[in-house]
């Protein structure tokens, strides 16, 4: 997994995560932002293991996925997608 880009920063699905009792991962995302993490730079393989690092790390409790596990078709359109904005972002 590479670094996480700086525009990624930016974006709301990373900033802080809120405090509304459940946090949400979401589908897609590699890298914890929880302040000074450093697995906010160095991101997981794999949205679950997220969930389970901001869980069990930063005692969050992280709201569940919607519908069981992604499929591999879905997981790879996602990775893709993110793979475009990364692309895009570095014309
Ligand atoms: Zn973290």
């Amino acid at each position: 997994m590479p670094d996480l880009p700086i525009f990624l920063s930016n974006c709301p699905a990373y900033d802080e995560y809120d405090d509304e009792g459940l946090v949400t991962v979401y589908h897609g995302e590699f890298w914890c932002r929880w302040p000074q993490c450093h697995r906010g730079k160095k991101g997981f393989n794999a949205t679950n293991n997220l969930r389970k690092h901001v869980a069990s790390v930063h005692n969050l409790a992280v709201k569940l996925a919607d519908v069981g596990n992604l499929t591999g078709t879905e997981q790879d359109a996602i990775r893709t997608w993110y793979d475009d904005l990364i692309d895009d972002q570095e014309e």
